[in-house]
């Protein structure tokens, strides 16, 4: 009748696996088990170059998502100077254009809050308009253009303080600063250095190619020296107009500003371009121009802006870049190319844009690549301390700022396959309760070794159920493995079953006697049938010839139970006779006081 031990529950016994090291599946062959632990030998160390670019972007801080794009012009004439258009007009001009972002920048003087006349400080103004008085904005206009309130509250903001100063035929433009122009300078190099000095404001060197003569090698030129030595010396120099006008004079300073960074650029100095239209009439207007990039059209992110570089330039006219809007349309406003977002990652620059046919990378003056995207390494050939890049279409043409590159070469090292020589790579496998975990090298031929083993620690077992032995069956120890995902388990003490503790029971009704379990929670019962009887006397002496029988019967039953009958009788010494007791009559046949001489049933 005994049971066999049932599973626990949730748990199965499937897991037999062989102990051992698991090989990584991804190869078929056996490791070299001589190789660990260390390599040994079975590798050798090889080395490569890596380069690492790093860029430094006037964009850096630019959210090109979340940021707006503002149009700018920073350079025009009105009869401040020899304009011939008054102030109020052309800044009318430009409103009714659609500008964020106006400096009126008249030769020799300073403009003041537009509702004010431009400042002349004395400046020659070019010999040409000297003294002119010109019409400026009421105050309530000044308010409506500041505010855009007429424009759907899209403002213009005035880039104070603009000024074209020209000593000699130099013209270098300044914001910001209240340097006027010095009637005694001779040429633009202490301009710029006192507003240097005064760290007040920004310069920027007007149309550099009037002084060249745009060359094509700028370097062959005194001039180009000497615009050297200005950036050196003044970091509120930012750079060159790179297009004005019609491009008549500028046509080759994007040449010029080439150069210029190839120089500079090795020293960290970045040279932005700037791009204006010298507007001095108002239908010269909306020619060049420039888009800052900020989160807000405030005056101080303007002038932070323009101080980084978080702007870009464009032009309707690019002559030695081929571009000249009208070659393409009649269509004045046709958008010029815009740039949406530049991105660097690790050593690729991606850019991208709208309104634009043809992207261009220059790197030292030379167009490198044509994608949208450009992994510096694959061109580091071509490119040392900077790129740029220009979008071309329809419209028009759109200049990023240059971006630095530092460039850092670093020796790796690495293990090689001592089979086919390709570089190893490192893994590592975990262990569970039944394998090793261990670290190894592998190669994509197949061969692989061990580099360090780390014994499996086995199971970690818990006593998840102790169940208590019954009459029939075995009680047991569970233990199962507390890892998580090991579903091992397995017995710990065994406890053989108890058996029934059986009693006999005589049922009067039925006339039948049972054995019955008496063990707890039982309810075992059989048929108990008689086997045999077995009598027993024992004498107990009186006073006088006087003594006491006691005959006990044992009946035995199957299961191994019994009953005891048990009677006693009064005799004389010497007795002898047959006795009733129970069902079974008994002869007991006694000597003397005590001692029995025979004691039987009697059939
Ligand atoms: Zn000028
Ligand atoms: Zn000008
Ligand atoms: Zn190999
Ligand atoms: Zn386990
Ligand atoms: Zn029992």
């Amino acid at each position: 009748m005994k049971k066999t031990l049932k599973k626990l529950a949730g748990i199965s016994l499937s897991l037999a696996l062989a102990a051992g090291v698991f090989a990584p599946s991804v190869f078929a062959a056996e490791p070299d088990t001589a190789a660990q632990p260390g390599f040994d030998g079975k590798a050798v160390t090889k080395s490569y170059t890596k380069y690492d670019y790093e860029v430094t972007s006037p964009y850096a801080d630019v959210d090109w998502d979340a940021y707006g794009q503002y149009k700018a012009n920073m350079h025009a004439h009105s009869t401040a100077s020899d304009g011939n258009a008054t102030l109020a007009a052309m800044i009318e001009e430009y409103y009714k254009q659609g500008y964020d972002i106006l400096g009126m920048a008249d030769h020799g003087t300073r403009s003041n809050i537009w509702t004010t006349r431009p400042s002349n400080n004395g400046g020659l103004l070019d010999g040409l308009t000297s003294g002119k008085n010109t019409t400026v904005l009421t105050q309530a206009r000044y308010d409506e253009i500041i505010s855009g309130a007429d424009r759907d509250g899209r403002g213009m903001t005035q880039v104070l303080n603009a000024n074209e100063q020209n000593p000699a035929s130099n013209h270098v433009l300044s914001y910001y600063s209240t340097l006027g122009t010095s009637a005694t300078a001779s040429n633009y190099t202490t301009i710029i250095q006192n507003i240097d000095n005064r760290g007040d404001g920004y310069t920027v060197i007007a149309h550099p190619g009037r002084e060249t003569g745009g060359p094509l090698n700028p370097t062959n030129t005194s001039q180009y020296r000497t615009y050297i030595d200005l950036f050196t010396r003044f970091n509120s120099l930012l750079g060159y107009e790179i297009s004005g006008k019609q491009d008549g004079e500028t046509y080759n300073d994007r040449i010029l500003w080439d150069y210029t960074l190839m120089e500079m650029a090795p020293k960290g100095r970045n040279i932005f371009g700037f791009a204006n239209d010298d507007a001095h009439a108002t239908n010269e207007s909306g020619r060049n121009w420039m888009t800052f990039v900020m989160s807000e059209n405030t005056a101080d992110n303007v002038k932070t802006a323009m101080a980084n570089g978080a702007f870009y330039s464009s032009s309707r006219y690019a002559k030695a870049e081929n571009v000249d809007a009208r070659q393409y349309t009649n269509v004045w406003d046709v958008p010029a190319p815009a740039i949406t977002s530049i991105s660097v990652e690790d050593n690729t620059i991606t850019v991208s844009g709208d309104h634009y046919d043809t992207i261009e990378w220059i790197a030292d003056g030379e167009i490198i690549s044509t994608e949208n995207s450009i992994d510096l390494v694959e061109h580091k050939d071509s490119v040392n301390s900077y790129i740029r890049f220009q979008l071309k279409g329809e419209g028009g043409i759109s200049w990023s700022q240059p971006m630095l590159l530092t460039l850092t070469e670093t020796e790796v090292e690495y293990l090689a396959c001592i089979e086919c020589g390709e570089a190893l790579e490192f893994g590592h496998q975990d262990g569970d309760c039944y394998a090793n975990g261990f670290d190894y090298y592998a190669c994509e031929c197949g061969y692989w070794f061990y580099v360090e083993i780390y014994e499996t620690i086995g199971h970690d077992l818990v006593l998840v159920e102790s169940r208590p032995a019954t009459c029939e069956a075995d009680g047991a120890e569970f233990y199962a493995c507390a890892k998580e995902g090991c579903d091992h388990w397995e017995y710990g003490e065994i406890f053989p079953a108890t058996g029934h503790s059986l009693e006999l029971v005589y049922d009067a009704d039925k006339d039948q006697w049972f054995n019955i379990c008496v063990n707890d929670g039982c309810d075992y019962w059989e048929y108990a049938e008689f086997v045999s009887a077995a009598p027993a006397a024992v004498v107990t002496k009186l006073n006088g010839n006087k003594n006491d029988l006691t005959i006990t019967i044992i009946e035995e039953y199957t299961g191994g139970t019994a009953n005891i009958i048990e009677e006693t009788f009064r005799i004389d010494n010497n007795a002898a006779g047959t006795y009733e007791v129970g069902d079974h009559l008994v002869y007991v046949d006694t000597k003397g006081n005590t001692q029995i001489r025979e004691c039987y049933i009697v059939e």
